[in-house]
């Protein structure tokens, strides 16, 4: 906790850092209204595969289009994080929210993990704008924590969220906190009660979140229903009754809508937890869920587009997803990842669910998983997903292999430290529907940048993950 105090404090030293560009904006219009969306592991392949899915279920040639792949700007964008070549969420969200390169783990703090960098959100702040921060993750994770927190680790999560609480920013609103309870010293800290001493309204029911309006003052708003790390369920999973990410970002807008401006950030985090699992249908229904949140901005954009910018970029690429694969070779068909019903998540349930009456001496009922198969995921359903005798024995070695655990390190090397039947489940779809995965990690390629609004012509062309505060910055009024 000694180290702790040590960053407490010297955050309050911040060095200050310039932002300022090369390039001086010269156009007369300045952007008092920013967004920023990060699709976290949103390469151009996840980009294009929720494209040709809704192109292929409404019978569609080609692609179809979402909100942002009309902006009238795009870039490329590297990612390399200062200590290596494939980055993580907190090196690349630091860059995107400094403009510094720093090393893997590192929170919006130099390479060493010592000083603290001044983030974009933090200079929007200081010039009067209002700021708001949402992400469908839990909110003290590492894509929105670079934005207001400043920790040596990504897993320091009790000093992010301690972070969070202290800020002076106006609207926090998503997922929940993964340490909601620490101690500073001998002192037990509850970060809720921190936040409502320090002037936020917490809500986390739909009726506390219907009740926010632009007289509440700042706020913090999480989700009701939040899986076990604190995040929004998957867009897969969600009813009507759920907030979708689109919720917030139309709160955020309506609470920080204000003469001075604001800056709003808003991550669509689970497009990179559904990537590490190589869950293309969940994927394409995140990418679609941040669109729709981009659309909220939109709207906003078009009653105010002198004034304002949205970008749109991801951190780093996930899972090296392609279109097309050596199963189906030129057939690409997408289509057929609309039969599965539900996210990974949810199915490793189904197979804990089984686990635990095998220890019960319950008997085995493998005919009985292979029935909810056809009905989740269509696979072994002779009209949606047929199966090969080779696919067959793939699923029976992974049911049994997530039945009978064990100790052998080459399962872990093999499912990818995933539960093996639902891991094998989604690659058998993926493979089916032509996607391409070469990787349960990050991947080096770069990412694409859409830009509509003021200044948004700066983003085309190749630029680093460092450009984009430093280009927001140049425009910002
Ligand atoms: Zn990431």
């Amino acid at each position: 906790m000694k180290r702790f105090i040590k960053y407490f404090l010297l955050s309050i030293f911040i060095i200050p850092v310039s932002l300022t560009s090369a390039q001086e904006s010269i156009a007369e219009d300045k952007a008092n209204y920013v967004f920023l969306f990060i699709g976290d592991g949103m390469g151009v392949a996840q980009v294009n595969a929720a494209e040709a899915y809704l192109a292929a279920v409404n019978g569609e040639a080609g692609f179809h289009n979402l909100t942002f792949t009309r902006f009238p700007a795009t870039g490329y964008m590297s990612t390399f994080a200062g200590n290596r070549f494939i980055t993580g969420s907190a090196a690349s969200g630091t860059a995107l929210a400094t403009g510094y390169k720093t090393n893997i783990s590192r929170i919006s703090m130099d390479p060493d993990g010592v000083k603290p960098l001044k983030t974009i959100a933090e200079r929007s702040k200081e010039i009067g704008m209002k700021v708001g921060i949402i992400s469908n993750v839990s909110i003290d994770h590492a894509t929105p924590a670079v934005f207001y927190a400043h920790q040596p680790k990504r897993s320091m999560y009790f000093e992010i969220g301690y972070d969070l609480v202290q800020s002076d920013f106006d609207f926090f609103g998503g997922g929940g906190f993964i340490k909601p309870q620490g101690t500073i010293g001998e002192v037990v800290i509850d970060l809720m009660e921190e936040a409502r001493k320090n002037g936020f309204t917490v809500v986390n029911t739909r009726d506390g979140f219907n009740d926010l309006d632009n007289t509440s003052g700042r706020a913090i708003a999480i989700s009701p229903r939040l899986d076990k790390n604190g995040a929004m369920p998957y867009t897969l999973d969600m009813t009507p009754d759920d907030l979708s990410l689109a919720d917030f970002t139309v709160k955020a807008i309506e609470l920080l809508n204000n003469e001075a401006g604001f800056f709003i950030m808003v991550e669509g985090g689970k497009i990179d937890w559904a990537c590490h699992a190589n869950d293309g249908a969940c994927c394409i229904q995140e990418v679609i869920a941040l669109d729709k949140a981009i659309e909220a901005a939109f709207g906003f954009y078009e009653a105010h587009p002198q004034q304002t910018l949205i970008v749109v970029t991801a951190d780093h690429e996930t899972g090296g997803m392609a279109l097309g694969n050596n199963t189906v070779h030129y057939d690409l068909n997408i289509e057929l990842l609309k039969y599965q019903k539900s996210s990974n998540d949810h199915f490793n349930e189904i197979v804990a669910d089984f686990r635990e009456k095998l220890s019960g001496n319950d008997t085995i009922d493998y005919a009985k998983m292979l029935e909810i198969i056809r009905n989740d995921f269509g696979l072994g359903h002779k009209n949606k997903v047929p199966l090969t005798e080779e696919d067959m024995k793939r699923i029976k070695t992974a049911f049994y292999t997530s039945m009978y655990p064990g100790d052998d390190p080459s399962t872990n090397l093999t499912y990818g430290g995933y539960e093996p039947l639902t891991i094998t489940l989604s690659q058998l779809l993926n493979e089916k529907a032509g996607i391409g995965w070469t990787s349960y990690s990050h991947t080096g390629v770069n990412v694409p940048v859409y830009a509509i609004g003021v200044g948004a012509e700066k983003f085309s062309g190749t630029i680093d993950n460092t450009d984009i505060p430093k280009i927001i910055e140049s425009v910002m009024r």
